[in-house]
């Protein structure tokens, strides 16, 4: 009831927080009930994890994530039927805000805010109710199957089989680069179910469990030294075709669905890239210190500067884009330009980092698993895991053709 009241109230300020980026009274009293709640409540030993950049797993996130749906807090952008908070936009990025504050792990993004809105919008009343509970509640652990050897930016090229048999599809093929598939319990696939005249038709979208026989997952180690990424090898994996969502062949449009909210994600971590601008600043002036260096500090302290106005710019086009999204408006370009946006953004402050930072770690570098420096931040592997932006979640150069396509025509 309380949260009920709360919410009509805040979307009677909505107009005013399109004009304004500071807290109204009401705003002030929200960041601070979630502060209350946050400092509270937020494990210290995974606090300290995120801090200092050092990988953070499943366990860490959903952990979290428990304690946040059992306050009702569980996810921001779905509707309040399926567990939603109802929140305007202003408070979703008040929340982000504190979360990164506070260095709370980051949200089990594949199933809040990938697939759990794909189901809202397709998926069949028995796949809701299986798998959004779950996903909210912190149960069940999400993986993305998209990209295969043969099908990375030219994702519409995919061959994973998956043939009909009775109830159930029995799918062979092989998924590459699968983030956190080791610590998944499901996956969502793109699978190909037949031919058409565009290679985008004849792709469907499988929820595939991963302790299904004939499903093996292999590591890749990335040039952070940390275990994120794997192969995920499929033979005569049986699939119900209730595990099917939408129609079968018509996944592409679902694909591209998910596509738009996985390239706008980088909004969410605003807040987090304000923090770590703030702790570059500081490593610079406890670093690169002396008379000797005096130059070097001021060219770090000067890019530094550049990335945090840009930061203030991008949190913008982020709200006006997330806004769009949750009343249902076009979005147009922006998850493109979000997404190329934020990936040279990241690169540029984790590369500062690192200069700063990460000369010593470099010394005594070895690929770490749970963090090659335990006491301090770990400069270096974010910096190289950074350089992964502008490849996932589709590169640059392809973002960059589908502004210039949307803008220019073919
Ligand atoms: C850290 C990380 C995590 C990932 N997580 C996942 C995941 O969880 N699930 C998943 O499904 N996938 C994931 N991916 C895969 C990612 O989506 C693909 O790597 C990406 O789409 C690029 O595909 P590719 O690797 O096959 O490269 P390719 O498509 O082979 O591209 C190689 C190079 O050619 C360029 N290129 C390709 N086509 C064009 C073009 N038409 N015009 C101009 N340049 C072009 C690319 O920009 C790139 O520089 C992840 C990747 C990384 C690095």
């Amino acid at each position: 009831m309380e949260q009920v009241e709360a919410r009509c109230h805040f979307r009677g300020n909505q107009s005013q927080e399109n004009l304004s980026m500071s807290d109204t009274a009401d705003l002030a009293e929200f960041r601070q009930e979630v502060s209350d709640f946050v400092a509270a409540n937020c494990p210290a030993d995974i606090r300290a994890r995120v801090a200092s950049y050092h990988k953070i797993g499943v366990e860490d996130q959903l952990a979290w994530q428990r304690i946040l749906a059992q306050k009702g807090w569980g996810a921001s952008t779905w509707p309040v039927e399926w567990g939603g908070t109802g929140w305007s936009v202003r408070q979703r990025f008040i929340f982000d805000e504190v979360q990164a504050e506070f260095d709370c792990p980051p949200a089990p993004h594949q199933g809040l805010r990938h697939i759990g809105p794909v189901l809202i919008a397709f998926g069949s009343p028995e796949q809701q109710q299986a798998f959004l509970p779950r996903i909210l509640d912190g149960s069940d652990f999400w993986c993305q199957g998209y990209s295969e050897p043969n099908a990375g930016s030219d994702l519409a090229n995919l061959g994973t089989n998956a043939v009909l048999d009775g109830d159930d599809y029995v799918v062979n093929g092989q998924k590459i680069w699968t983030t956190q598939a080791h610590e998944s319990q499901m996956m969502f696939a793109l699978v190909r179910t037949g031919r058409g005249d565009r290679k985008q038709h004849g792709i469907s979208l499988l929820l595939i469990p991963m302790d299904s026989p004939g499903l093996e997952v292999r590591p890749i180690i990335s040039i952070d030294g940390w275990h994120h990424l794997n192969e995920v090898f499929f033979t005569d994996v049986r699939v119900p075709v209730a595990n099917r969502v939408g129609d079968e062949g018509a996944a592409w449009t679902y694909a591209k669905f998910l596509l738009d909210r996985e390239r706008l994600g980088p909004v969410h971590q605003v807040p987090g890239g304000a923090v770590l601008a703030r702790r570059v600043r500081e490593l610079i002036e406890t670093e690169v210190t002396g008379p000797a260096r005096q130059g070097e500090r001021a060219a770090l302290l000067g890019r530094l500067a550049r990335v945090d106005s840009r930061l203030m710019g991008l949190r913008r086009l982020g709200e006006e884009a997330i806004e769009a999204l949750a009343a249902d408006r076009p979005v147009g370009l922006s998850p493109s330009v979000i997404k190329l946006a934020f990936g040279a953004l990241f690169q540029e402050l984790t590369e500062i980092g690192a200069e700063a930072g990460g000369r010593r770690q470099a010394l005594d570098f070895t690929p770490p698993e749970q963090g090659n420096h335990p006491d301090e931040a770990e400069w270096l592997p974010n910096f190289l895991y950074q350089r992964a932006r502008t490849i996932f979640g589709g590169t640059s150069e392809v973002q960059r053709n589908l502004i210039s396509r949307r803008l220019f025509g073919n």
